[in-house]
């Protein structure tokens, strides 16, 4: 596959493991092993039951009638916001966590920002009976306090990190040190396409059941596998990853991967990183990042939690400079819209993240024809705080 990672870990320049010493002999167990266990029959028999009858696979895929009309063209949502937890999320920890038990690990560790991510892992720990240590910036811990309080119900332990910024980047800094710190029973679960190879690889390959299910979920609604868009958000990029995987050869398919740009592109408070960013390393791997003259990452800002990333993941970086993936941004004000919008139209909440690739429906004009594809990738339970204030300013301007 062209666009596939090379064995070295690159996509084109960007990628690679850009790694401590004392993490190498945990990443080359996992860089050694990982194609082997996820092409292995049993593996995948517990995968697909796991999916199916646990996470609520397969998602549905749902052809949004009067948002269609609203727009003059043929939208169909792909449902993740229905699995389990709320969000894609989970198709990853659960493939991950028959990875660390194959690799014999008892421990599981892992960095959250929003706590979406927390709160798959710990899901699975409970469920597969393993230790779970989730590392959470102490001011994330603060700001999404119902996300905290699920993981600790579901047993793991919370760890609030008081260094640097105490957000998501110092929450990895804290995990990466744990692993180095236990790289004997420890399994480190990376919750994006980012991180060293082979994570970025890994976790794409995880998410790949999106557009798998959306080939035959197409051909039955529309009766042709193949879309003419493809639209999906991206933080680090693993939804959008899952949701373009089986049409990156396609090049008819037009994917649009779209970015928060917070108060704008032009500001410092945003956190759209191939729109503002440049090429540098960032944990692990070298990709673009939203960082300073003197090489310092800037911190970023969203509404959203999920995409508050100075980083994407590299595959994106090359996606981007080949232009084989278009990159769109909406700001926090399109995206409370797009989201207002999608619940009065066809009775769903999204969650803030997924609010900005349905924002991209008011920037391109798709043809009467057009099929066009919108991962939904969580849904808004999450972020009512955020919509009802919103609602409440609306109320007051009018
Ligand atoms: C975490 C999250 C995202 C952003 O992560 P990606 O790796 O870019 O997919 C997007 N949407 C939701 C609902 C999330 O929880």
């Amino acid at each position: 596959m062209k666009y596939n990672v090379d064995e070295w870990g690159y996509y084109g320049e960007f990628g690679g493991a850009y790694i401590p010493e004392m993490m190498h002999s945990n990443i080359k167990l996992l860089r050694d092993n990982y194609l082997n266990i996820i092409n292995s029959e049993d593996f995948n028999k517990e995968i697909n039951s796991l999916l199916r009858d646990y996470a609520g696979r397969p998602s549905p895929l749902f052809h949004a009638k009067r948002l269609s009309k609203h727009y003059n063209t043929n939208i169909y949502l792909k449902r993740e916001d229905l699995n389990h937890t709320g969000a894609h999320k989970i198709n990853n920890t659960i493939g991950q966590i028959l990875i660390a038990r194959r690799l014999g690990k008892t421990r599981i560790i892992a960095e959250t920002g929003a706590g979406q991510h927390g709160v798959a892992t710990a899901t699975v720990c409970a469920l597969m009976g393993l230790e779970c240590v989730v590392y959470m910036g102490k001011l994330d811990v603060e700001r999404q306090m119902p996300n905290v309080l699920r993981m600790k119900m579901l047993g793991a332990e919370v760890v609030p990190v008081v260094s640097g910024n105490m957000t998501l980047k110092d929450a990895t800094n804290e995990a990466i040190r744990d692993w180095i710190n236990n790289p004997n029973d420890t399994y480190y679960i990376i919750g994006s396409v980012v991180g060293p190879h082979p994570y970025p690889d890994l976790v794409a390959r995880l998410q790949s059941v999106i557009s798998r299910e959306l080939k035959w979920q197409l051909k039955e609604h529309t009766g042709k596998s193949d879309p003419d868009y493809i639209i999906a958000c991206v933080g680090g990029g693993s939804n959008a990853a899952g949701s373009f995987y089986n049409y990156l050869d396609n090049e008819k398919v037009n994917l649009i991967a779209v970015e928060a740009a917070g108060k704008g592109v032009k500001t410092a408070e945003t956190a759209a990183t191939i729109a503002t960013g440049s090429p540098g390393i960032i944990h692990g791997s070298r990709t673009m990042l939203i960082q300073d003259e003197d090489g310092q990452v800037k911190e970023p800002y969203s509404i959203s939690a999920g995409l508050d990333y100075p980083g994407i993941g590299p595959l994106f970086a090359a996606l981007n400079q080949s232009g084989r993936v278009t990159f769109e941004s909406a700001t926090d004000e399109e995206a409370m819209e797009a989201a207002f919008r999608l619940t009065r139209l066809e009775g769903i909440i999204p969650a803030l993240e997924p609010a900005h690739a349905l924002a991209v429906l008011d920037k391109i004009r798709f043809g009467l024809k057009d099929v066009v594809v919108i991962t939904l990738s969580g849904r808004g339970d999450k972020d009512m705080a955020a919509y009802m204030s919103y609602m409440n300013r609306m109320n007051n301007i009018s």
